[in-house]
Protein backbone atom coordinates (compact mmCIF):
# COMPACT_ATOMS: atom_id res chain seq x y z
CA UNK A 1 0.00 0.00 0.00
CA UNK A 2 3.47 2.52 -0.87
CA UNK A 3 -0.10 4.66 -1.86
CA UNK A 4 -1.96 4.38 1.36
CA UNK A 5 -0.76 4.78 4.86
CA UNK A 6 -1.59 1.85 6.69
CA UNK A 7 1.69 1.34 9.68
CA UNK A 8 0.03 -2.49 10.39
CA UNK A 9 1.93 -3.91 13.79
CA UNK A 10 2.77 -7.51 14.09
CA UNK A 11 2.62 -7.79 17.89
CA UNK A 12 -0.45 -7.07 20.07
CA UNK A 13 -0.26 -4.02 21.80
CA UNK A 14 0.28 -4.70 25.73
CA UNK A 15 -2.19 -2.11 26.97
CA UNK A 16 -5.31 -2.80 24.62
CA UNK A 17 -7.68 -5.35 26.57
CA UNK A 18 -10.39 -5.89 24.20
CA UNK A 19 -10.26 -6.79 21.16
CA UNK A 20 -11.33 -2.75 19.20
CA UNK A 21 -8.80 -1.13 20.57
CA UNK A 22 -6.17 -3.91 19.87
CA UNK A 23 -7.23 -4.90 16.24
CA UNK A 24 -7.69 -1.05 15.59
CA UNK A 25 -4.36 -0.29 16.60
CA UNK A 26 -2.53 -3.48 14.99
CA UNK A 27 -4.58 -2.65 11.93
CA UNK A 28 -2.48 0.79 11.27
CA UNK A 29 -6.22 2.52 11.51
CA UNK A 30 -5.74 4.39 15.00
CA UNK A 31 -2.81 5.94 17.17
CA UNK A 32 -2.85 6.56 20.49
CA UNK A 33 -1.81 10.34 21.11
CA UNK A 34 -2.14 10.80 25.09
CA UNK A 35 -4.29 9.20 27.39
CA UNK A 36 -7.87 8.65 25.88
CA UNK A 37 -6.64 11.15 22.91
CA UNK A 38 -6.58 9.52 19.38
CA UNK A 39 -5.22 10.07 15.79
CA UNK A 40 -7.15 8.43 12.83
CA UNK A 41 -4.90 7.26 10.38
CA UNK A 42 -5.77 7.00 6.86
CA UNK A 43 -7.97 4.12 7.16
CA UNK A 44 -9.51 4.40 10.28
CA UNK A 45 -10.41 7.91 9.14
CA UNK A 46 -12.72 6.35 5.75
CA UNK A 47 -13.96 3.87 8.25
CA UNK A 48 -14.68 7.27 10.22
CA UNK A 49 -16.06 9.30 7.47
CA UNK A 50 -18.50 6.53 6.33
CA UNK A 51 -20.07 6.51 9.64
CA UNK A 52 -20.50 9.77 9.57
CA UNK A 53 -21.74 9.62 6.44
CA UNK A 54 -24.67 7.44 7.30
CA UNK A 55 -25.48 9.79 10.25
CA UNK A 56 -25.59 12.77 8.31
CA UNK A 57 -28.21 10.97 5.69
CA UNK A 58 -30.17 9.65 8.10
CA UNK A 59 -30.51 12.59 9.54
CA UNK A 60 -31.21 14.62 6.45
CA UNK A 61 -33.83 11.89 5.29
CA UNK A 62 -35.94 13.26 9.10
CA UNK A 63 -35.25 16.76 8.20
CA UNK A 64 -32.91 17.59 10.63
CA UNK A 65 -30.18 20.21 9.25
CA UNK A 66 -26.77 20.36 10.00
CA UNK A 67 -24.96 23.15 11.52
CA UNK A 68 -21.59 23.84 12.92
CA UNK A 69 -20.58 25.45 16.84
CA UNK A 70 -17.43 25.51 18.23
CA UNK A 71 -16.26 23.04 20.74
CA UNK A 72 -14.82 26.24 23.01
CA UNK A 73 -18.01 27.20 24.77
CA UNK A 74 -18.05 30.49 27.34
CA UNK A 75 -18.49 29.30 31.18
CA UNK A 76 -21.19 32.17 31.05
CA UNK A 77 -23.52 29.82 29.62
CA UNK A 78 -22.89 26.91 31.56
CA UNK A 79 -23.26 29.64 34.86
CA UNK A 80 -26.79 30.03 33.63
CA UNK A 81 -27.99 26.62 32.94
CA UNK A 82 -25.93 25.74 36.28
CA UNK A 83 -24.23 22.72 34.89
CA UNK A 84 -20.88 24.84 35.28
CA UNK A 85 -21.30 23.63 39.08
CA UNK A 86 -23.42 20.28 38.64
CA UNK A 87 -20.84 18.72 35.91
CA UNK A 88 -18.01 18.04 37.83
CA UNK A 89 -14.61 17.18 36.56
CA UNK A 90 -15.15 15.59 33.57
CA UNK A 91 -15.53 19.31 31.85
CA UNK A 92 -12.40 20.23 30.44
CA UNK A 93 -12.70 24.09 31.85
CA UNK A 94 -9.83 26.55 30.57
CA UNK A 95 -9.02 30.18 30.47
CA UNK A 96 -8.17 32.88 27.94
CA UNK A 97 -5.52 35.65 28.14
CA UNK A 98 -8.22 37.89 29.22
CA UNK A 99 -9.14 35.68 32.45
CA UNK A 100 -12.70 34.42 30.86
CA UNK A 101 -13.76 31.23 31.50
CA UNK A 102 -14.54 28.41 29.03
CA UNK A 103 -14.91 24.89 28.64
CA UNK A 104 -14.30 22.35 25.62
CA UNK A 105 -18.03 21.00 25.01
CA UNK A 106 -18.09 17.50 26.44
CA UNK A 107 -22.21 18.05 25.02
CA UNK A 108 -23.93 21.04 23.59
CA UNK A 109 -27.41 22.00 25.43
CA UNK A 110 -25.96 25.10 26.40
CA UNK A 111 -24.66 26.49 23.58
CA UNK A 112 -27.51 25.86 20.59
CA UNK A 113 -30.31 26.92 23.51
CA UNK A 114 -28.48 29.99 23.50
CA UNK A 115 -28.08 30.66 20.37
CA UNK A 116 -31.67 29.65 18.80
CA UNK A 117 -33.40 31.90 21.98
CA UNK A 118 -32.75 35.00 19.93
CA UNK A 119 -33.55 33.77 16.22
CA UNK A 120 -36.86 31.17 17.24
CA UNK A 121 -39.36 33.72 18.56
CA UNK A 122 -42.37 32.65 17.63
CA UNK A 123 -44.74 29.19 17.31
CA UNK A 124 -44.14 29.37 13.61
CA UNK A 125 -40.97 28.55 13.40
CA UNK A 126 -40.96 25.43 15.78
CA UNK A 127 -40.43 22.81 15.43
CA UNK A 128 -36.85 22.75 14.39
CA UNK A 129 -33.76 20.35 14.47
CA UNK A 130 -30.73 21.23 14.25
CA UNK A 131 -27.67 18.85 14.48
CA UNK A 132 -23.86 18.42 14.31
CA UNK A 133 -20.83 16.03 13.85
CA UNK A 134 -17.80 17.56 16.13
CA UNK A 135 -15.36 16.55 18.49
CA UNK A 136 -16.32 16.40 22.37
CA UNK A 137 -14.37 16.34 25.04
CA UNK A 138 -14.56 14.64 28.61
CA UNK A 139 -12.15 14.54 31.14
CA UNK A 140 -13.61 10.66 32.05
CA UNK A 141 -12.11 9.45 35.27
CA UNK A 142 -10.70 6.08 33.80
CA UNK A 143 -10.49 6.63 29.94
CA UNK A 144 -9.88 3.36 28.57
CA UNK A 145 -10.87 0.44 25.53
CA UNK A 146 -9.40 3.08 23.06
CA UNK A 147 -11.98 4.62 20.90
CA UNK A 148 -14.89 3.17 23.65
CA UNK A 149 -14.52 5.54 26.22
CA UNK A 150 -11.78 8.22 25.18
CA UNK A 151 -11.41 11.81 26.39
CA UNK A 152 -11.69 13.62 23.19
CA UNK A 153 -14.09 11.64 21.02
CA UNK A 154 -16.31 12.23 17.74
CA UNK A 155 -19.84 12.79 18.07
CA UNK A 156 -22.95 13.32 16.11
CA UNK A 157 -25.45 15.59 18.51
CA UNK A 158 -28.96 17.11 17.56
CA UNK A 159 -31.22 19.12 19.37
CA UNK A 160 -34.92 19.87 18.46
CA UNK A 161 -36.75 22.76 19.29
CA UNK A 162 -40.89 22.14 20.17
CA UNK A 163 -43.80 24.03 20.91
CA UNK A 164 -46.00 21.18 22.32
CA UNK A 165 -45.14 17.87 23.95
CA UNK A 166 -46.66 16.24 20.52
CA UNK A 167 -44.38 17.60 18.74
CA UNK A 168 -41.65 16.28 20.63
CA UNK A 169 -42.87 12.82 20.92
CA UNK A 170 -43.00 13.46 16.80
CA UNK A 171 -39.13 14.24 16.42
CA UNK A 172 -38.32 11.59 19.17
CA UNK A 173 -39.73 8.48 17.59
CA UNK A 174 -38.56 9.75 14.29
CA UNK A 175 -35.04 9.82 15.59
CA UNK A 176 -35.50 6.66 17.55
CA UNK A 177 -35.95 4.72 13.98
CA UNK A 178 -33.02 6.85 12.54
CA UNK A 179 -30.70 5.43 15.36
CA UNK A 180 -31.79 2.31 15.03
CA UNK A 181 -30.95 2.57 11.07
CA UNK A 182 -27.75 4.33 11.79
CA UNK A 183 -27.14 1.04 13.73
CA UNK A 184 -28.49 -1.36 11.17
CA UNK A 185 -26.88 0.15 8.46
CA UNK A 186 -23.74 0.07 9.77
CA UNK A 187 -23.95 -3.38 10.54
CA UNK A 188 -24.35 -3.81 14.54
CA UNK A 189 -26.47 -5.85 16.50
CA UNK A 190 -28.41 -3.69 18.65
CA UNK A 191 -30.79 -3.33 21.09
CA UNK A 192 -32.31 0.12 22.44
CA UNK A 193 -33.22 -0.05 26.39
CA UNK A 194 -34.84 1.90 28.85
CA UNK A 195 -32.18 4.60 30.70
CA UNK A 196 -31.43 6.70 33.00
CA UNK A 197 -30.76 10.38 31.82
CA UNK A 198 -27.64 10.95 34.29
CA UNK A 199 -26.13 14.74 33.83
CA UNK A 200 -28.24 15.60 30.81
CA UNK A 201 -31.56 15.90 32.33
CA UNK A 202 -35.31 14.54 31.12
CA UNK A 203 -37.17 11.73 31.62
CA UNK A 204 -37.99 9.90 28.75
CA UNK A 205 -34.70 8.82 27.15
CA UNK A 206 -33.89 5.52 25.36
CA UNK A 207 -29.89 4.02 24.75
CA UNK A 208 -29.02 2.35 21.68
CA UNK A 209 -26.93 -0.60 22.96
CA UNK A 210 -24.64 -2.57 20.78
CA UNK A 211 -24.46 -6.09 22.37
CA UNK A 212 -21.04 -6.89 23.01
CA UNK A 213 -19.05 -8.78 25.71
CA UNK A 214 -16.41 -6.20 26.38
CA UNK A 215 -19.78 -3.49 26.57
CA UNK A 216 -19.58 -1.34 29.87
CA UNK A 217 -23.04 -1.55 30.22
CA UNK A 218 -25.39 -4.24 31.08
CA UNK A 219 -28.80 -4.55 30.00
CA UNK A 220 -31.87 -7.05 30.92
CA UNK A 221 -33.73 -8.10 28.15
CA UNK A 222 -37.39 -10.18 27.96
CA UNK A 223 -39.11 -12.31 24.90
CA UNK A 224 -41.90 -9.32 25.33
CA UNK A 225 -40.06 -6.56 23.36
CA UNK A 226 -39.20 -4.91 27.18
CA UNK A 227 -35.54 -4.40 27.64
CA UNK A 228 -33.76 -1.47 29.48
CA UNK A 229 -30.42 -0.62 31.40
CA UNK A 230 -29.59 -2.21 34.31
CA UNK A 231 -28.82 1.62 35.44
CA UNK A 232 -32.15 2.15 35.09
CA UNK A 233 -34.27 -0.69 34.69
CA UNK A 234 -37.39 -1.37 36.99
CA UNK A 235 -36.55 -3.97 39.60
CA UNK A 236 -38.98 -7.04 41.04
CA UNK A 237 -37.28 -9.07 43.07
CA UNK A 238 -39.15 -12.09 44.71
CA UNK A 239 -38.06 -12.05 48.33
CA UNK A 240 -38.42 -15.40 50.34
CA UNK A 241 -39.64 -15.51 53.48
CA UNK A 242 -38.11 -17.36 56.42
CA UNK A 243 -40.84 -18.16 58.82
CA UNK A 244 -40.26 -18.46 62.33
CA UNK A 245 -42.25 -17.81 65.97
CA UNK A 246 -41.73 -13.82 65.99
CA UNK A 247 -38.47 -11.94 66.61
CA UNK A 248 -35.54 -13.47 67.65
CA UNK A 249 -31.95 -12.43 68.54
CA UNK A 250 -29.78 -15.09 67.33
CA UNK A 251 -25.68 -15.53 68.07
CA UNK A 252 -23.78 -15.34 64.90
CA UNK A 253 -19.76 -15.15 65.17
CA UNK A 254 -17.73 -14.30 62.57
CA UNK A 255 -20.68 -13.32 60.23
CA UNK A 256 -20.61 -10.61 58.02
CA UNK A 257 -21.52 -11.29 54.62
CA UNK A 258 -25.31 -12.55 53.00
CA UNK A 259 -23.62 -15.47 51.65
CA UNK A 260 -22.14 -16.94 55.38
CA UNK A 261 -25.35 -15.82 56.89
CA UNK A 262 -27.61 -18.08 54.31
CA UNK A 263 -25.20 -20.96 54.30
CA UNK A 264 -25.48 -20.17 58.49
CA UNK A 265 -29.10 -20.62 58.43
CA UNK A 266 -29.26 -22.96 55.49
CA UNK A 267 -31.41 -20.59 53.85
CA UNK A 268 -31.41 -19.13 50.59
CA UNK A 269 -30.09 -15.48 50.07
CA UNK A 270 -33.61 -14.21 49.08
CA UNK A 271 -34.50 -14.57 52.69
CA UNK A 272 -32.19 -12.45 53.77
CA UNK A 273 -32.32 -8.51 53.79
CA UNK A 274 -29.12 -6.68 53.07
CA UNK A 275 -28.71 -2.91 54.87
CA UNK A 276 -26.52 0.16 53.51
CA UNK A 277 -25.94 3.01 55.54
CA UNK A 278 -25.66 6.65 54.03
CA UNK A 279 -26.42 10.08 54.46
CA UNK A 280 -29.10 12.24 52.94
CA UNK A 281 -27.94 15.85 51.65
CA UNK A 282 -28.22 17.61 55.41
CA UNK A 283 -25.73 14.40 56.21
CA UNK A 284 -28.07 12.56 58.39
CA UNK A 285 -28.19 8.68 58.50
CA UNK A 286 -29.95 6.77 55.76
CA UNK A 287 -30.27 2.78 56.22
CA UNK A 288 -31.69 0.90 53.04
CA UNK A 289 -32.66 -2.11 52.98
CA UNK A 290 -32.56 -4.68 49.79
CA UNK A 291 -33.56 -8.61 49.09
CA UNK A 292 -30.26 -9.97 50.12
CA UNK A 293 -29.49 -11.41 46.67
CA UNK A 294 -29.84 -8.07 45.14
CA UNK A 295 -27.34 -4.80 44.99
CA UNK A 296 -28.37 -1.45 45.26
CA UNK A 297 -28.88 0.63 42.42
CA UNK A 298 -27.34 4.19 43.70
CA UNK A 299 -29.39 6.31 41.09
CA UNK A 300 -32.29 5.11 42.39
CA UNK A 301 -31.23 5.32 46.13
CA UNK A 302 -30.24 9.10 45.05
CA UNK A 303 -33.66 9.69 43.83
CA UNK A 304 -35.69 8.25 47.09
CA UNK A 305 -33.14 10.15 48.96
CA UNK A 306 -32.17 13.33 47.00
CA UNK A 307 -27.83 13.46 48.14
CA UNK A 308 -27.86 10.03 49.29
CA UNK A 309 -24.21 8.76 49.53
CA UNK A 310 -23.02 5.50 50.92
CA UNK A 311 -21.31 5.67 54.32
CA UNK A 312 -17.24 5.03 54.67
CA UNK A 313 -16.21 3.25 56.73
CA UNK A 314 -14.91 5.77 59.55
CA UNK A 315 -18.50 7.42 58.89
CA UNK A 316 -20.19 4.24 60.03
CA UNK A 317 -18.08 3.84 63.02
CA UNK A 318 -18.93 7.79 63.94
CA UNK A 319 -22.64 6.51 63.41
CA UNK A 320 -22.02 3.42 66.01
CA UNK A 321 -23.05 1.17 62.88
CA UNK A 322 -21.58 -2.64 62.57
CA UNK A 323 -20.58 -3.42 58.92
CA UNK A 324 -22.03 -6.61 58.35
CA UNK A 325 -24.80 -6.60 60.57
CA UNK A 326 -26.82 -3.37 60.48
CA UNK A 327 -30.34 -3.75 60.52
CA UNK A 328 -33.40 -2.03 61.38
CA UNK A 329 -34.17 -3.11 64.69
CA UNK A 330 -32.43 -0.42 67.33
CA UNK A 331 -30.97 2.11 64.77
CA UNK A 332 -29.37 5.60 65.88
CA UNK A 333 -31.89 7.60 66.95
CA UNK A 334 -33.29 9.60 63.89
CA UNK A 335 -32.04 7.64 61.15
CA UNK A 336 -34.48 7.20 58.17
CA UNK A 337 -35.23 3.38 57.10
CA UNK A 338 -35.79 2.75 53.14
CA UNK A 339 -37.13 -0.60 51.93
CA UNK A 340 -37.16 -1.86 48.64
CA UNK A 341 -40.61 -2.16 47.96
CA UNK A 342 -40.95 -6.03 47.26
CA UNK A 343 -39.38 -6.19 50.85
CA UNK A 344 -42.88 -5.11 51.48
CA UNK A 345 -44.03 -8.95 50.26
CA UNK A 346 -42.48 -10.59 53.49
CA UNK A 347 -43.48 -10.72 56.74
CA UNK A 348 -40.66 -11.17 58.56
CA UNK A 349 -36.72 -10.55 57.74
CA UNK A 350 -33.44 -11.85 58.45
CA UNK A 351 -31.27 -8.87 59.20
CA UNK A 352 -28.42 -7.78 61.40
CA UNK A 353 -28.87 -6.97 65.19
CA UNK A 354 -27.10 -3.91 64.97
CA UNK A 355 -24.28 -5.64 67.25
CA UNK A 356 -21.19 -7.35 65.98
CA UNK A 357 -22.08 -11.50 66.11
CA UNK A 358 -25.90 -10.98 65.99
CA UNK A 359 -28.63 -10.94 63.87
CA UNK A 360 -32.66 -11.15 64.06
CA UNK A 361 -35.06 -13.84 62.05
CA UNK A 362 -38.49 -12.86 62.37
CA UNK A 363 -37.67 -9.24 62.44
CA UNK A 364 -41.70 -7.58 61.44
CA UNK A 365 -41.94 -3.88 59.23
CA UNK A 366 -44.84 -2.22 61.75
CA UNK A 367 -44.11 -3.95 64.66
CA UNK A 368 -40.64 -4.14 65.10
CA UNK A 369 -39.43 -1.29 63.42
CA UNK A 370 -41.10 0.88 60.95
CA UNK A 371 -40.15 1.72 57.25
CA UNK A 372 -40.28 5.05 56.35
CA UNK A 373 -40.14 5.44 52.55
CA UNK A 374 -40.75 2.17 50.33
CA UNK A 375 -38.99 2.64 46.84
CA UNK A 376 -37.38 0.41 44.21
CA UNK A 377 -33.76 0.81 45.01
CA UNK A 378 -32.37 -2.30 43.24
CA UNK A 379 -30.03 -3.12 40.17
CA UNK A 380 -32.62 -5.06 37.95
CA UNK A 381 -30.31 -8.90 37.08
CA UNK A 382 -31.30 -11.78 35.25
CA UNK A 383 -33.75 -13.77 36.62
CA UNK A 384 -36.17 -11.08 37.92
CA UNK A 385 -39.47 -10.67 36.57
CA UNK A 386 -40.48 -8.54 33.61
CA UNK A 387 -42.12 -5.26 34.71
CA UNK A 388 -44.03 -5.70 31.51
CA UNK A 389 -45.04 -9.58 31.22
CA UNK A 390 -43.78 -10.62 34.00
CA UNK A 391 -41.24 -13.73 32.52
CA UNK A 392 -37.97 -13.83 33.87
CA UNK A 393 -35.57 -11.54 31.94
CA UNK A 394 -32.25 -11.88 30.43
CA UNK A 395 -29.26 -9.89 30.38
CA UNK A 396 -26.28 -9.13 28.07
CA UNK A 397 -23.71 -6.73 27.75
CA UNK A 398 -23.69 -4.00 25.50
CA UNK A 399 -21.97 -1.01 24.57
CA UNK A 400 -23.90 2.12 24.74
CA UNK A 401 -23.70 3.69 21.28
CA UNK A 402 -26.29 6.48 21.24
CA UNK A 403 -28.94 7.20 23.30
CA UNK A 404 -31.97 10.13 22.79
CA UNK A 405 -33.93 12.17 25.28
CA UNK A 406 -36.46 13.97 25.70
CA UNK A 407 -35.72 17.47 27.77
CA UNK A 408 -38.54 19.23 28.13
CA UNK A 409 -37.69 22.94 29.26
CA UNK A 410 -35.02 22.32 31.59
CA UNK A 411 -32.84 24.39 29.32
CA UNK A 412 -35.09 26.99 27.93
CA UNK A 413 -36.32 27.50 31.22
CA UNK A 414 -32.78 28.14 32.86
CA UNK A 415 -31.52 30.10 30.10
CA UNK A 416 -34.90 32.18 29.06
CA UNK A 417 -35.43 30.67 25.77
CA UNK A 418 -38.83 31.17 25.08
CA UNK A 419 -41.15 31.61 22.00
CA UNK A 420 -44.46 33.42 21.32
CA UNK A 421 -47.38 30.87 21.28
CA UNK A 422 -50.47 31.90 19.39
CA UNK A 423 -51.65 33.90 21.96
CA UNK A 424 -48.45 36.31 22.09
CA UNK A 425 -47.89 34.45 25.30
CA UNK A 426 -44.08 33.46 25.72
CA UNK A 427 -43.28 30.01 26.42
CA UNK A 428 -40.08 28.26 27.06
CA UNK A 429 -39.42 25.79 23.91
CA UNK A 430 -39.86 22.01 24.84
CA UNK A 431 -36.54 20.31 23.92
CA UNK A 432 -35.46 16.99 22.82
CA UNK A 433 -31.43 15.92 22.71
CA UNK A 434 -29.86 12.99 20.65
CA UNK A 435 -26.19 12.10 20.42
CA UNK A 436 -24.65 9.19 18.41
CA UNK A 437 -20.93 8.56 19.69
CA UNK A 438 -19.74 8.32 16.22
CA UNK A 439 -16.11 7.28 17.18
CA UNK A 440 -17.53 4.72 19.64
CA UNK A 441 -19.86 3.11 17.08
CA UNK A 442 -16.34 2.37 15.13
CA UNK A 443 -15.07 0.61 17.73
CA UNK A 444 -18.53 -1.38 18.53
CA UNK A 445 -18.55 -2.60 14.44
CA UNK A 446 -15.06 -4.24 15.13
CA UNK A 447 -15.99 -5.32 18.77
CA UNK A 448 -18.91 -7.56 16.64
CA UNK A 449 -17.10 -7.93 13.42
CA UNK A 450 -13.79 -10.15 13.92
CA UNK A 451 -12.02 -13.01 14.40
CA UNK A 452 -8.46 -14.27 15.32
CA UNK A 453 -7.07 -13.12 12.19
CA UNK A 454 -8.34 -9.58 12.38
CA UNK A 455 -11.45 -7.07 11.74
CA UNK A 456 -14.26 -7.97 9.58
CA UNK A 457 -15.85 -4.81 8.08
CA UNK A 458 -19.35 -4.67 7.31
CA UNK A 459 -19.15 -3.71 3.84
CA UNK A 460 -21.16 0.08 4.09
CA UNK A 461 -18.17 1.10 6.91
CA UNK A 462 -15.32 -0.89 4.95
CA UNK A 463 -12.02 1.46 4.12
CA UNK A 464 -12.72 0.23 0.58
CA UNK A 465 -15.00 -2.42 -0.48
CA UNK A 466 -11.67 -4.53 -2.32
CA UNK A 467 -8.31 -5.00 -2.15
CA UNK A 468 -6.45 -5.83 -5.25
CA UNK A 469 -2.94 -8.12 -3.72
CA UNK A 470 0.04 -8.42 -6.42
CA UNK A 471 2.23 -10.86 -5.34
CA UNK A 472 4.96 -9.56 -7.26
CA UNK A 473 5.70 -5.64 -7.55
CA UNK A 474 7.57 -3.51 -10.05
CA UNK A 475 7.80 -6.33 -12.83
CA UNK A 476 5.79 -5.48 -15.97
CA UNK A 477 3.24 -8.20 -15.63
CA UNK A 478 1.62 -8.79 -12.01
CA UNK A 479 1.80 -5.19 -10.77
CA UNK A 480 0.12 -3.59 -14.31
CA UNK A 481 -2.82 -6.47 -14.62
CA UNK A 482 -3.35 -6.01 -10.89
CA UNK A 483 -3.50 -2.11 -11.32
CA UNK A 484 -5.54 -2.42 -14.11
CA UNK A 485 -8.11 -4.66 -12.71
CA UNK A 486 -8.25 -2.13 -9.71
CA UNK A 487 -8.91 0.52 -12.05
CA UNK A 488 -11.65 -1.10 -13.94
CA UNK A 489 -13.31 -2.07 -10.51
CA UNK A 490 -12.76 1.33 -9.85
CA UNK A 491 -14.60 1.96 -13.03
CA UNK A 492 -17.60 0.50 -12.15
CA UNK A 493 -17.93 2.45 -8.59
CA UNK A 494 -16.46 0.01 -6.78
CA UNK A 495 -14.08 1.92 -4.09
CA UNK A 496 -10.70 -0.47 -4.29
CA UNK A 497 -7.33 -0.30 -2.88
CA UNK A 498 -3.99 -1.77 -4.06
CA UNK A 499 -1.53 -3.31 -1.66
CA UNK A 500 1.44 -2.70 -3.85
CA UNK A 501 3.99 -2.80 -0.95
CA UNK A 502 7.32 -5.17 -2.12
CA UNK A 503 6.65 -7.37 0.80
CA UNK A 504 6.13 -10.84 1.00
CA UNK A 505 2.80 -12.60 0.34
CA UNK A 506 2.28 -14.22 3.69
CA UNK A 507 2.65 -10.76 5.47
CA UNK A 508 0.21 -8.92 2.47
CA UNK A 509 -2.22 -12.10 3.29
CA UNK A 510 -2.04 -11.53 6.75
CA UNK A 511 -2.53 -8.09 6.63
CA UNK A 512 -5.43 -8.34 4.57
CA UNK A 513 -7.22 -10.10 7.02
CA UNK A 514 -6.15 -7.86 9.87
CA UNK A 515 -7.31 -4.60 8.02
CA UNK A 516 -10.32 -6.60 6.99
CA UNK A 517 -11.03 -5.65 3.40
CA UNK A 518 -14.51 -7.24 2.26
CA UNK A 519 -12.58 -9.00 -0.64
CA UNK A 520 -9.61 -9.53 -1.22
CA UNK A 521 -8.25 -10.27 -5.04
CA UNK A 522 -5.04 -11.94 -5.39
CA UNK A 523 -2.88 -11.41 -8.69
CA UNK A 524 0.33 -13.78 -9.23
CA UNK A 525 2.21 -14.66 -12.01
CA UNK A 526 1.00 -18.58 -12.14
CA UNK A 527 -2.60 -17.17 -12.26
CA UNK A 528 -2.39 -15.21 -14.55
CA UNK A 529 -0.42 -17.46 -17.34
CA UNK A 530 -3.63 -19.20 -16.89
CA UNK A 531 -5.52 -15.95 -17.21
CA UNK A 532 -7.05 -16.46 -13.32
CA UNK A 533 -7.44 -14.38 -10.31
CA UNK A 534 -7.28 -15.60 -6.64
CA UNK A 535 -10.72 -14.42 -4.77
CA UNK A 536 -10.89 -14.72 -1.00
CA UNK A 537 -14.30 -13.04 0.98
CA UNK A 538 -12.96 -12.13 4.38
CA UNK A 539 -16.35 -12.86 6.15
CA UNK A 540 -16.59 -16.38 5.32
CA UNK A 541 -12.88 -16.94 4.50
CA UNK A 542 -14.20 -19.00 1.05
CA UNK A 543 -11.54 -18.48 -1.90
CA UNK A 544 -12.36 -18.86 -5.45
CA UNK A 545 -10.34 -18.91 -8.83
CA UNK A 546 -12.06 -16.71 -11.35
CA UNK A 547 -10.87 -15.66 -14.96
CA UNK A 548 -9.47 -11.97 -14.84
CA UNK A 549 -10.67 -10.87 -18.08
CA UNK A 550 -14.20 -11.62 -17.03
CA UNK A 551 -13.64 -10.79 -13.50
CA UNK A 552 -15.09 -6.94 -13.07
CA UNK A 553 -17.80 -7.93 -15.21
CA UNK A 554 -18.95 -10.65 -12.26
CA UNK A 555 -18.35 -8.31 -9.64
CA UNK A 556 -20.64 -6.17 -11.51
CA UNK A 557 -23.34 -8.72 -12.16
CA UNK A 558 -22.75 -10.13 -8.48
CA UNK A 559 -23.49 -6.28 -7.15
CA UNK A 560 -26.68 -5.74 -9.19
CA UNK A 561 -28.32 -8.93 -8.38
CA UNK A 562 -26.92 -8.79 -4.45
CA UNK A 563 -29.54 -9.47 -1.68
CA UNK A 564 -28.92 -6.16 -0.05
CA UNK A 565 -29.05 -6.60 3.80
CA UNK A 566 -28.75 -2.67 5.58
CA UNK A 567 -24.69 -2.88 5.97
CA UNK A 568 -24.49 -4.20 2.32
CA UNK A 569 -23.92 -7.98 2.58
CA UNK A 570 -24.55 -9.86 -0.02
CA UNK A 571 -22.97 -7.70 -2.46
CA UNK A 572 -19.95 -10.13 -3.42
CA UNK A 573 -21.66 -13.27 -2.07
CA UNK A 574 -23.05 -14.27 -5.28
CA UNK A 575 -19.41 -14.64 -6.46
CA UNK A 576 -19.22 -17.70 -4.43
CA UNK A 577 -22.35 -19.24 -4.69
P1 LIG B 1 -21.40 6.84 29.05
O1 LIG B 1 -22.55 6.48 29.95
O2 LIG B 1 -20.88 5.69 28.27
O3 LIG B 1 -20.33 7.63 29.75
P2 LIG B 1 -22.99 9.03 28.28
O4 LIG B 1 -24.34 8.46 28.53
O5 LIG B 1 -22.39 9.93 29.27
O6 LIG B 1 -21.98 7.84 27.97
P3 LIG B 1 -24.10 10.77 26.27
O7 LIG B 1 -24.01 12.03 27.01
O8 LIG B 1 -25.38 10.07 26.15
O9 LIG B 1 -22.98 9.75 26.86
O10 LIG B 1 -23.40 11.01 24.84
C1 LIG B 1 -23.93 10.52 23.61
C2 LIG B 1 -23.04 9.44 23.03
O11 LIG B 1 -21.68 9.86 22.98
C3 LIG B 1 -23.02 8.19 23.86
O12 LIG B 1 -24.14 7.39 23.57
C4 LIG B 1 -21.72 7.55 23.40
O13 LIG B 1 -21.91 6.80 22.21
C5 LIG B 1 -20.84 8.73 23.10
N1 LIG B 1 -19.86 8.94 24.18
C6 LIG B 1 -20.08 9.44 25.41
N2 LIG B 1 -18.96 9.46 26.14
C7 LIG B 1 -17.98 8.96 25.35
C8 LIG B 1 -16.58 8.72 25.51
N3 LIG B 1 -15.96 9.03 26.64
N4 LIG B 1 -15.89 8.19 24.47
C9 LIG B 1 -16.50 7.90 23.32
N5 LIG B 1 -17.81 8.09 23.11
C10 LIG B 1 -18.55 8.61 24.09
MG1 LIG C 1 -25.74 8.32 27.27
Amino acid sequence: MKSLYVPTLKEDPTDAEIASHRLLLRAGMIRKTASGVYTFLPLGYRVLSKIEAIVREEMNAIGAQEIMMPALQPAELWHESGRWDDYGPELMRLVDRHDHGFCLGPTHEELITSLVRHELRSYKQLPLSLYQIQVKFRDEIRPRFGLLRSREFIMKDAYSFHASQESLQKTYDDMSVAYGNICDRCGLEYRPVEADSGQIGGSVTTEFMALAEAGEAELVYCSCGYAADTEAGACHPHPTTYEVKGLERISTPGIHTIEDLAAFLNIPATSTVKALSGKDADGKLVVMFVPGDHELNEIKASRAIPGFTLLTDEEMESFGLHKGSMGPVGLPEGAQVVADQSLGSIAQWVVGANEEGFHYVGAQPGTDFVVDVWADLCVVKEGDRCPVCGLALESARGIEVSQVFQLGDKYSKAMGATYADENGEEKPYIMGCYGVGVSRTLAAVVEQHNDEHGIMWPLSVAPAHICVIPLTVGDDLVQPAAENLAAELARIGLEVAIDDRDERAGVKFADADLIGWPLQLVVGKRGLAEGTVEVKLRRTGEKKTLPLDSLTEMVGFARRNAKHSAAGYGMFDNLFN
